[in-house]
């Protein structure tokens, strides 16, 4: 200060002796001292009038900065009375609740609090009042058009000052994000401790192993129930503890899971079921179905297995006695087929002889022309017909079941099987009014083919049979036609009942009659054979039917 002082004297005698153009020689040397000194001082004050009036647009400056810093703070200030008036609020403020601050000051803040947190406020007010140090809150106020969001509240502290300076920070989305974190972890904790709950409850044992270390993260309760030892045994135990529980001949398959895991994984599976046996604490041997998954990391590296094993050795149990008594029933029922195909046979023998006797004795009363007798043996003759048909399919059906049905190739000529179908229909369809038709699309009198004969003729038969059978009215028409490929071709169309589009995928099931009263005749094991002719045959059969319009079979084999 003192050299400040002496700095501008300093420059104040300088100004004046460029100034000295003044005539002063009439004044005596006191006078021109006290002139000098004046002039010296009138300088001085100059000087400092315009340091003053720099400070003082210094001060404005700075007083601007200060309103502006003020005003358009990053968060909202206010100034509160004791009675909660607004006093001041800056542009901030007044932008968080977007409203025009001389709308905001001389109201009470609480006009601006939401109702629920008034009480809030008056707590934190009296704190701030009090002089408590980090005075803080957090409470929603009103926005204009924002509805209620939540802010901060930062007051300085000071004892029963008259007004209180108070920081408000908008933190709604802040609040969002922390209510919606609240949320969801709320969320995660309680399916976390629903998992645990089902994971702990469960008699499946879960597992986590870690696949480089080999370590053992997590087992579940239902171990101790199933392998005899407990989680704390489990998590004490090395590889080598764990490998040996597992009976030797799955071991190798439980070494290399990672490998079949990933494996799996590259054909689209998202885990590998694998069964196998252990010995567990007490010594006893279970049956185990494991099922097994990946875990990967966050760069998507293979890190876990995850496990769910079942014990299944009651099931296996079951199983086996089930497997057992599979064998025995089908080992019965093919001593069953055995014994009615030899049946059969036997039945079949005396009832050629009654066919047979009963054709002479036909022969006989014709001659003697005796009716009523010929009547009565004609019926014996029809009867033993429809007996034999229906003995040769159960023959058919119980070799088929026996397995003893081969298939034994021979070369016959099948026009000639042709004309033995036609006369021994003929009479039949024409009992019933029928027209049937022999209709080849071939000229030649003999055809010869090498296929297995007797189930031809069986298969052509039963097919010519059920289409007389089925038509009450019209004709039946069949014949044989020779396709490319060395192919022969087989059909059998008929006028009758036909057979709806739902039924018709099962009129080759065994047993299958699908019009119920019009087969009376028949056990519904016909079509059935015939299917599994041909196939053996390696052939095909079609059907296409018109309910009310009639029926059209087909069938091709190797000729
Ligand atoms: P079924 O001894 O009853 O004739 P099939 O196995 O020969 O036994 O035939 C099975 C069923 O298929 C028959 O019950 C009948 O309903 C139906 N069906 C077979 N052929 C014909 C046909 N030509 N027209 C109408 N329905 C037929």
């Amino acid at each position: 200060m003192e050299s400040d002082f002496k700095d501008l004297r300093a420059k104040a005698i300088e100004a004046l002796s460029t100034k000295k153009n003044i005539d002063n020689k009439q004044w005596g040397d006191d006078v021109k001292r006290l002139i000098d000194e004046l002039s010296i001082h009138q300088i001085e004050l100059e000087y400092q009038n315009e340091e003053l009036i720099r400070a003082q647009s210094e001060i404005q400056k700075k007083s601007d900065e200060y309103a502006d810093l003020f005003d358009n703070a990053p968060v909202g200030h206010l100034i509160l009375d004791r009675k909660h008036i607004i006093i001041r609020a800056n542009n901030t403020f007044a932008a968080l609740l977007l409203m025009e601050i001389d709308d905001i000051i001389g109201k009470s803040i609480e006009q601006f609090i939401s109702p629920l947190f008034t009480d809030t406020f008056h707590h934190y007010f009296k704190l701030l009042q009090k002089g408590e140090p980090s005075a803080q809150v957090d409470l929603k106020m009103h926005s204009y058009r924002r509805g209620y969001i939540y802010v901060r509240l930062d007051g300085t502290s000071q004892k029963n000052a008259c007004f209180h300076r108070i920081a408000v920070t908008d933190i709604h989305l802040q609040k969002q994000l922390e209510d919606r974190l609240r949320k969801e972890t709320e969320k995660l904790i309680k399916s976390e401790t629903m998992f645990r709950q089902v994971v702990e409850r469960s008699t499946e044992v879960f597992y986590y192993q870690r696949i480089n270390t080999k370590i053992l993260d997590y087992i579940s309760p239902a171990c101790k129930e199933v392998f005899g030892y407990s989680q704390d045994e489990f998590y004490g135990m090395t590889t080598g503890d764990i490998i040996a529980i597992i009976l030797p001949s799955y071991r190798e398959e439980y070494v290399n899971l990672v490998n079949l895991i990933l494996e799996a994984e590259i054909k689209g599976q998202t885990n590998i079921i694998r069964e196998f046996e252990i010995c567990t604490k007490t010594g006893e041997v279970k049956w185990i179905r494991g099922t097994y998954s990946m875990l990967r990391d966050s760069q998507d590296q293979p890190y876990q297995i995850i496990a769910s094993l079942h014990d299944i050795s009651s099931d296996k149990k079951y199983e086996n006695l089930l497997i057992s008594a599979k064998e025995r029933a089908e080992e019965r029922d093919m001593q069953k087929s055995r014994f009615l195909a030899n049946m059969s046979h036997e039945i079949r023998n005396p009832l050629n002889a009654i066919i047979g006797f009963s054709d002479i004795m036909k022969d006989e009363f014709i001659e003697k022309k005796d009716d009523e007798n010929l009547n009565y043996v004609e019926i014996i003759q029809k009867n033993g017909y429809d007996l034999l048909s229906m003995i040769n399919d159960l023959i058919d059906i119980s070799k088929i079941e026996a397995d003893q049905a081969s298939v034994k190739l021979s070369s016959f000529d099948i026009m000639q099987m042709m004309k033995d179908t036609y006369n021994t229909f003929v009479l039949a369809a024409r009992e019933k009014g029928l027209k049937l038709i022999f209709a080849n699309n071939t000229d030649e009198k003999s055809v010869m083919i090498t296929s297995d004969k007797d189930k031809i003729r069986s298969c052509i038969n039963n097919l010519v049979k059920n289409s007389i059978k089925y038509t009450n009215k019209g004709s039946v028409t069949f014949g044989i036609s020779l396709e490319k490929h060395g192919l022969l071709r087989f059909h059998v169309s008929d006028t009758g009942i036909g057979i709806s589009k739902d039924k018709i995928n099962v009129i080759f099931d065994r047993f299958s009659q699908v019009n119920i009263t019009a087969s009376e005749e028949g056990v519904g094991l016909g079509l059935s054979i015939v299917k599994c002719f041909i196939d053996m045959l390696g052939g095909t059969i079609k059907v296409s039917s018109e309910i009310g319009k009639g029926s059209t079979f087909e069938f091709e084999v190797a000729r």
